[in-house]
């Protein structure tokens, strides 16, 4: 089994070093990759049964590791793609390496350097093999998804023989010719997102982004060297809302950053309440080794830390069943992904809610009449 892990913050890494926990007692053998791969020692002292470790994107270390420890089988269909750890309906499409920002929280760019965006050509080969593999959902990810191409000054590749400019929006585009789901993670809230809107609104990509804010009082924001203004944030959100009437924006909040008071974290509430967002993950702040926020004074104890991110969690359930509640008589396509279980253009996988309802295809796309609604699912029968 190979896990993929993640060093972004604290709890990240305890969630990886879980996750390897399960799978060693699941499996039994383990290849560890991704982020936290860079600190063996970390991973090595809870897990010394795993069998290797390499570091993050390192596609042949970690087919070496699994050449090793497992006699490589002929498979036409794996050996043409590589290695692809999803279900066979959905993939991860990664456009760029690295990241330009420094958030004061984290250490990814001391980790994975500045950022690099592969040649638009090369991520769109990748985009068409997948699909002409049979996959039905690409997810846009990558560290930083609108800087794409600023390193290469937003370069003209050629995508089947057409000019195509190394840019969030013409990528958008291309992929939203190739007749399949398309999901954008991690787009950090620049101007220039309001370009991609209308391709939402226009059917060519799903309206759906995921955008995280990760506070709303501009003294935090500053502190975290975010972009610091949740009143332009809000006055998007409406302006996206209006374009695109059914785009699901979802977003990630960190609690209990250092010096983060009382009046500061009901801030984030009161935005919350007002940007009325789809879906939110909330984590509580923990100084990861490296991070520049650790030498920030104010620490918050973890008791307030796990109350605050209680209170913040409340507040966006009622948000989201309200929501969701709005979908109820309305028949939405859906992705299935196992029997009885789909996602709708607002559920990414693994993050956010499902659809559930009797029968359904996985793999294949089905039409679901929502009957009822809870905090974060829909459930509905098919049509
Ligand atoms: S945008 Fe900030 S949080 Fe995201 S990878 Fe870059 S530095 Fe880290």
């Amino acid at each position: 089994m190979i896990v993929n892990t993640c060093g972004f913050i604290d709890a990240a890494v305890q969630e990886s070093l879980d996750a390897i926990g399960e799978a060693l007692a699941e499996n039994g053998k383990v290849i560890v990759t991704g982020c936290l791969g860079v600190k063996q020692d970390v991973i090595r002292n809870a897990h010394p049964k795993v069998l290797a470790i390499t570091g993050p994107h390192d596609t042949p270390a970690v087919m070496t590791a699994v050449h090793a420890h497992l006699p490589k089988p002929h498979d036409p269909y794996t050996d043409l793609i590589g290695v692809k750890l999803t279900p066979p309906h959905y993939a991860y499409l990664k456009i760029s390496e690295g990241c330009n920002h420094r958030c004061t929280f984290c250490i990814i760019p001391s980790m994975r350097g500045d950022l690099v965006s592969r040649p638009i050509g090369e991520v769109m080969q990748e985009a068409e093999n997948l699909v002409k593999a049979g996959v039905k959902e690409l997810l846009v990810i990558s560290q930083d998804t609108s800087a794409y191409g600023v390193d290469v000054k937003y370069r003209t590749g050629f995508s089947k023989g057409r000019p195509v400019k190394t840019r969030m929006q013409d990528l958008c585009e291309e992929l939203g010719r190739l007749g399949v789901w398309v999901r954008l993670h991690y787009v950090y809230p620049y101007p220039h997102v309001d370009d991609v809107i209308p391709l939402m609104a226009e059917g060519k990509i799903l309206p759906y982004l995921d955008v995280p804010f990760q506070h709303a009082s501009p003294r935090i924001l500053k502190l975290m060297k975010r972009p610091a203004s949740a009143e332009k944030v809000l006055q998007r959100l409406e302006s996206w809302r209006q374009i695109c009437p059914e785009i699901a924006v979802r977003s990630t909040f960190i609690v209990g950053f250092p010096g983060e008071s009382e009046a500061e974290f009901q801030e984030m509430l009161d935005f919350l309440d007002a940007a009325q967002l789809d879906r939110v993950g909330c984590f509580e702040y923990s100084p990861v080794d490296g991070a520049a926020a650790n030498a920030l004074p104010g620490h918050v104890p973890d008791d307030v830390k796990a109350v605050r991110k209680e209170k913040f969690m409340k507040v966006q359930e009622k948000i989201s069943a309200n929501r969701l509640q709005r979908k109820i008589g309305k028949t939405i396509r859906v992705i299935v992904d196992a029997p009885g279980v789909g996602r709708s253009t607002a559920d990414a996988p693994e993050i956010d809610g499902v659809v559930s309802f009797k029968g359904g295809k996985p793999g294949e796309f089905a039409e679901v009449l929502i009957q009822r609604a809870s905090a974060h699912d829909l459930h509905g029968r098919l049509q």
